[in-house]
């Protein structure tokens, strides 16, 4: 062990007191929640600290970093790689044989595009691929995912609702479940926390709306804002700097 992979073993350990801490506080249980360690810019031997930590869920938010890392592990636990950046078309071939969870898709070709590629590779088993539809609650934080600000209560409800439906009927794309990235605030409060609860409420609405669906995760919560993202339902939580340091 060397002093990198201490400090990166402590902070782990750190915040999975925290998740579980959170959890209690919202009498969930700490099992219904994954750590992913976000670890885009971060060089493959730093990587290896995470893993030998025990923490196997892994976030890169770009295709091309994800294909260079992944060249370098070939460890008896594999672990699970997740999109959590925006997705081009043009790169959709090459993610498919990349990750185990897609959390960015946020249009309906992008979907069909995926659903195609996987009918078309007789290599596949024709798997069913799991992703999550992005949503933009909150107007602020990015121009990405399914506009539906004010979540709910947004005018493009019913819209966004029949295009979920098709994305849904897909044969070979497997929803899961939503993601979303919070305004960055320091407003906790005021604008994080509605911000994740809005979320959970478009999930309990699509789940009642689309019940073919399965929309068993919520992707939300990152180093600043995780513990209240748990509070909100949280199923899935990033945390890149609060483990690997300031990229
Ligand atoms: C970088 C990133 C994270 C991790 O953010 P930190 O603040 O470093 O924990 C989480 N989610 C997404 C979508 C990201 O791009």
């Amino acid at each position: 062990m060397n002093d990198q992979a201490d400090l990166i073993a402590e902070r782990i350990a750190a915040i999975q007191a925290r998740i579980e801490a959170a959890a209690i506080r919202a009498r969930r249980v700490p099992a219904e929640i994954t750590l992913i360690a976000v670890t885009k810019t971060h060089p493959a031997s730093r990587i290896a600290h995470v893993l030998s930590a025990g923490v196997l869920d892994l976030g890169e938010n770009r295709v091309q970093e994800a294909e260079e890392k992944q060249g370098c592990f070939a460890a008896a636990t594999p672990p699970r790689w997740h999109l959590i950046g925006h997705l081009q078309r043009n790169k959709a071939r090459r993610a498919l044989g990349l990750f185990d969870l897609i959390h960015t898709v946020d249009d309906l070709r992008l979907a069909e595009t995926l659903n195609r590629l996987i009918a078309e590779d007789t290599h596949s088993g024709q798997r069913r691929l799991p992703i999550l539809l992005q949503v933009n609650v909150s107007g602020e934080a990015t121009k990405e995912g399914f506009a539906l600000i004010g979540g709910v209560q947004s005018a493009n409800w019913p819209a966004f609702v029949a295009t979920v439906r098709q994305i849904v009927a897909l044969p070979f794309i497997h929803v899961q479940g939503l993601m979303t990235i919070a305004p960055y605030s320091d407003d906790l409060e005021g604008v994080v926390r509605p911000c994740f609860r809005s979320l959970r409420e478009v999930r309990d609405r699509l789940a009642a709306e689309v019940p073919d669906g399965d929309w068993r995760h919520l992707s939300m919560g990152m180093s600043g804002d995780f513990e209240i993202a748990i509070e909100e339902g949280a199923t899935l939580v990033r945390v890149g700097t609060a483990i690997l340091g300031e990229r």
